[in-house]
């Protein structure tokens, strides 16, 4: 599987950086984020290093298919009945701060719009 070694999110899935483990597949993980921007914040990666949204073909449609699916099994699992937002902030205008693709599940609380 292709990881690169200066990447905190592989590192955090090989183990190398510890984290709690709230959902885990051969290709994904979900894990809390640090810095919660709502009660539930959960982070959901590929295991594999790909660097952003904007890094991915077609030939990639599996795997984000299956990212997407996995948001919305982790909101259940965390009980997000009133609804969620998933965001993947992609580069430097998305706000995109790890260069390792991530899915943000967001919830338990009301979301407005626009986002900042
Ligand atoms: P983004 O700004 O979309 O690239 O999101 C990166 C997210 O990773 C931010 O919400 C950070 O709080 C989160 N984050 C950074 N380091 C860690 C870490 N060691 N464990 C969990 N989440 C992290
Ligand atoms: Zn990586």
């Amino acid at each position: 599987m292709a990881t690169n070694s200066d990447c905190l999110f592989c590192k955090i899935a090989s183990g190398a950086i510890p984290v709690t483990r709230l959902f885990e597949d051969e290709q994904l993980l979900a894990f809390p984020d640090i810095n919660p921007q709502a009660p539930v914040h959960v982070l959901i990666i590929p295991k594999q290093h790909v660097g952003s949204l904007a890094h991915t073909t077609a030939n990639e449609a599996g795997l984000l298919g299956h990212l997407l699916a996995s948001g919305a099994e982790v909101a259940q699992q965390q009980g997000l009945v009133k609804g969620y937002r998933l965001v993947i902030n992609t580069g430097h205008d998305g706000g995109q701060t790890v260069d390792h693709l991530h899915l943000h599940l967001l919830g338990g609380r009301h979301m407005t719009w626009p986002p900042g």
